[in-house]
C-alpha cells in the first residue's frame, strides 16, 4: 500500500485555490474534515491513498460559497406564512391570504413579500379591504424588503395603534386614522403583538433553505440579526447533526443580548461563529426611509428615517470594541451612510483591524467614498439590489444622486475587499443572479438589455472573492474558510457546468457540495 492515508481524494478537477496567486490544482487530499493537500493530480495521488476517491470529471471546484449576508430565520417565516411575492394587485394579496388561511391550523395570517411596485396602480396601499375580509384574527402582511408591514384593523385595534411618527418609524394615517400601514420601528407596535409559529416547524423550514443553498454550493451565511432566543435555537440545530452551514451570527442590540456578548466574548459552538452585533441606522429605498441627505425626488417633504441615534450607535460602537465584536450596520440612503462612517472613524483609532460593515452600503455621496479606505470600513454589499431597484431607483434618487449608487466597484477600489450577498429572502438566494448582476449588471431576465450603471460592475473573479475569501475575512474567518489551501475546513462544492459569467443569463447547479470533508448534497443522489 502507497502513500499516507486520508478520508478524501479529489482528483481530476479544476480546483481554484481562490488564495492571492489566483492558483488552480487537479487534485486535493482531506482528513479530518480538513485539506491535507492541493496540488497537481500525480503528486496527490502518488503521496496518498483512501477508501474514497472523487472523479470531478474535469469540472470546476470552488471554496463553498458564503452568503455574507442572509436571513435564514425571516426565510422560514416567509416560508410558514402566506407567500405574497410578485402579487399583482391588493386583489391578489387578499386573495392569496384567503387560500392560505382555509388551510392553516393557525388563527392568525403572517404574510411577506408584497411590492406595490409591481401594481398596476403603484400607490400607498391601505388595510380598507383587508380588515372587510379578515375580521376577528390578526393579520400582518410584510413589504418584500421588511421595511414597511400592512397590518388589518384588528391587530391595529390589539395593539393600540395611534396616529403619528414614532422614533424611527411612521404609522400611515388616511382620514385621521391608522391606515394599516406601519414603517419601519412602527412595524414593531404590532408584531409583539402576534404569535409565534411552532418551534419544530420553523426547524424544518431551516432545513428545507439548508437543501436550497447547498444544492447552489452554497456552505455558510451570515446571518443577519437574531434575538436571543435564537441562540439557542441554532446551538441546539448544530447538535441535531441535520444543520450542516457554517453560520457566522449578527445579534440584535438588546439587552439580552449585550449580556451575552459581554459574558461569552466572541462565541464559538461547533459551526456556529458569534461575535457581531446589527445595528439599523435607516430604513429602505423601496419604504422611502432611508435616510437622504436631501429630500426623495419623488417625495419633496420626505428624508427618510434615522432608525437607531448617533448617540446610541455610538455606544454600540464602544461596546463592540471592548468585547472584542464587530458592528454591521444597516445603511441604505448617502445621509445614514456618511453618519455610520463617522462613526466608525473613532472605532478605527482605537483598533485599525475592527472589520466593521457597513451593510449594503447602497447609497453613498461621492465625497464620502474615500472614508470607506481611511477608517478600514468593510462594505458588505448584495448586487442583486441594484438589477432589482433599477426599474424604480432612479426615480426616488434623480439622476445625480445614482452616481454613488449600488457603486460596488468603487467601493472595492476603497477597502480592497467587498464582503458579498443576497439579503435573501429579500432576494433569492441563488448565487448565480448575484454573479450576473455584479458582472453584466443584469437581472436573470437579462434586464436592462445594456446593463444597469455598469461602470460598477465587477469581474468575475472579484465576486468570487467576494462570496469566499473575502466574505471569511469579513467574519475574522480567513484561517479556516474562504480559499482551499492546507490547513482549512474542507467546505467546497463541484460545479454541474463550467462557472462562469456570460451576458445572457445561463442557471448552474452544485454537482456536489461538501461541508467539513462531508458530501452533503450530490445532484445525482436526489
Ligand atoms: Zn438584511
Amino acid at each position: 500500500m502507497k502513500g499516507q492515508k486520508v478520508d478524501l481524494i479529489v482528483h481530476n478537477a479544476k480546483i481554484h485555490v481562490m488564495n492571492d496567486a489566483g492558483s488552480v490544482y487537479d487534485a486535493m487530499a482531506i482528513r479530518d474534515g480538513e485539506i491535507i493537500e492541493v496540488g497537481p493530480e500525480r503528486q496527490i495521488l502518488n503521496k496518498y491513498r483512501c477508501d474514497e476517491e472523487i472523479d470531478a470529471l474535469g469540472k470546476d471546484v470552488y471554496p463553498g460559497l458564503t452568503d455574507a449576508h442572509g436571513h435564514l430565520l425571516m426565510y422560514a417565516n416567509q416560508k410558514l406564512g402566506v407567500d405574497l411575492s410578485g402579487a399583482k394587485s391588493m386583489d391578489e394579496v387578499i386573495y392569496r391570504c384567503e387560500k392560505y388561511y382555509a388551510k392553516s391550523s393557525n388563527k392568525f395570517i403572517i404574510g411577506g413579500g408584497w411590492d406595490e411596485s409591481l401594481w398596476s396602480n403603484d400607490s400607498v396601499p391601505n388595510n380598507k379591504r383587508l380588515s372587510e375580509v379578515f375580521k376577528n384574527i390578526p393579520v400582518c402582511l410584510y413589504r418584500v424588503d421588511g421595511h414597511a408591514a400592512l397590518a388589518n384593523q384588528f391587530l391595529i385595534q390589539k395593539a393600540k395603534v395611534s396616529e403619528g411618527k414614532i422614533d424611527g418609524g411612521e404609522v400611515k394615517i388616511e382620514n385621521g386614522a391608522p391606515s394599516g400601514l406601519l414603517v419601519d420601528n412602527a412595524i414593531n407596535l404590532v408584531s409583539k403583538h402576534l404569535p409565534a409559529y411552532p418551534l419544530n416547524q420553523v426547524k424544518d423550514a431551516i432545513l428545507e433553505i439548508q437543501e436550497e443553498l447547498l444544492q447552489y454550493g452554497i456552505t455558510g451565511t451570515h446571518e443577519a440579526g437574531i434575538d436571543f432566543k435564537h441562540i439557542q435555537l441554532f446551538k441546539s440545530m448544530v447538535s441535531s447533526g441535520k444543520y450542516h452551514l457554517e453560520l457566522y451570527a449578527m445579534l440584535m442590540n438588546s439587552p439580552e443580548n449585550r449580556a451575552f456578548a459581554a459574558k461569552n466574548g466572541p462565541y464559538r459552538f461547533r459551526n456556529l461563529s458569534i461575535r457581531s452585533f446589527k445595528v439599523f441606522a435607516d430604513g429602505s429605498l423601496g419604504s422611502r426611509s432611508a435616510l437622504l441627505k436631501k429630500p426623495y425626488s419623488d417625495d419633496h417633504q420626505n428624508h427618510g428615517l434615522l432608525l437607531t441615534s448617533v448617540y446610541e450607535m455610538r455606544k454600540i460602537a464602544q461596546f463592540c470594541l471592548k468585547n472584542g465584536f464587530q458592528m454591521n450596520t444597516h445603511g441604505i440612503g448617502d445621509s445614514a451612510n456618511a453618519l455610520v462612517l463617522e462613526i466608525y472613524k473613532n472605532a478605527f483609532e482605537r483598533n485599525p483591524d475592527h472589520r466593521f460593515r457597513l451593510e449594503h452600503s447602497q447609497i453613498i455621496d461621492p465625497a464620502d467614498f474615500s472614508k470607506f479606505s481611511q477608517y478600514a470600513v468593510f462594505p458588505s454589499v448584495q448586487p442583486t439590489h441594484a438589477t432589482t431597484d433599477q426599474r424604480w431607483a432612479e426615480k426616488r434618487l434623480g439622476k445625480d444622486r445614482l452616481l454613488g449608487a449600488y457603486a460596488y466597484k468603487s467601493l472595492l477600489r476603497q477597502y480592497g475587499m467587498l464582503a458579498i450577498g443576497t439579503d435573501f429572502p429579500v432576494e433569492s438566494t441563488n448565487p448565480f443572479y448575484t454573479i450576473h448582476a455584479a458582472v453584466q449588471r443584469k437581472n436573470p431576465k437579462n434586464e436592462p438589455l445594456n446593463g444597469f450603471l455598469v461602470k460598477e460592475s465587477l469581474t468575475f473573479d472579484e465576486v468570487i472573492r467576494g462570496m469566499t475569501i473575502w466574505a471569511a475575512f469579513s467574519s475574522f474567518q480567513e484561517n479556516e474558510l474562504g480559499s482551499l489551501e492546507k490547513g482549512k475546513k474542507a467546505n467546497f462544492v463541484i460545479f454541474d457546468k463550467p462557472l462562469e459569467s456570460k451576458s445572457t443569463f445561463d442557471q448552474n447547479y452544485a454537482w456536489m457540495t461538501f461541508i467539513r470533508g462531508k458530501k452533503v448534497y450530490s445532484l445525482n443522489e436526489l
